[in-house]
């Protein structure tokens, strides 16, 4: 597991305190921080079942939680931190406001965007937190309807892609 220095791990793990209260709303349990030099800029979470929304991953509310109350200069010095590996919508979201580092608390559940990132100069650092990966193992086990439709995947189809993660 990579080692975060002792303000990055405070940044994470913020993320981590998203995604666990976005759980206890019945929701995805993913969370997002933005973060410019030692100030937090906005948090989120995903949101995607408690505002029915199709757009409200962690990172997209993270970014919307900043109610563009952020100059694109504080953007390109930007680290978004995020529970779990962002997904093309979120990268897309990222290269497109020059967010240049990005902190990934797992991808062993999830990985979609990861080389599209770095080949964008994006600096990416996945740490792999044991306690994530289990969060969201234990959340796909008992809702591969939710997670999928969440991926773009249909019931079956996420039963098939993760079935060997739960042996
Ligand atoms: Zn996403």
């Amino acid at each position: 597991m990579i080692t975060l220095n002792k303000k990055e791990t405070e940044y994470i793990d913020l993320a981590y305190q998203e995604a666990l209260l976005g759980l206890k709303e019945g929701g995805i349990p993913v969370g997002a921080v933005l973060v410019v030099g030692n100030k937090v800029l906005a948090k989120g979470r995903n949101k995607r079942i408690q505002e029915h929304s199709m757009i409200k991953h962690a990172e997209t509310d993270c970014l919307e939680n900043t109610h563009r109350k952020v100059s694109a200069k504080d953007l390109q010095h930007a680290t978004l931190y995020t529970t779990l590996s962002p997904c093309t919508l979120c990268a897309g979201a990222i290269l497109l406001n020059k967010i240049p580092r990005v902190i990934i608390g797992e991808n062993k559940t999830f990985e979609q965007s990861e080389q599209w990132l770095k080949q964008n100069q994006i600096e990416v650092i996945v740490i792999n937190h044991p306690d994530y990966i289990a969060m969201m193992l234990s959340f796909i086990k008992k809702n591969l309807k939710l997670w999928g439709e969440d991926i773009g995947l249909t019931e079956q189809q996420t039963l098939n892609q993760y079935q060997h993660l739960f042996q």
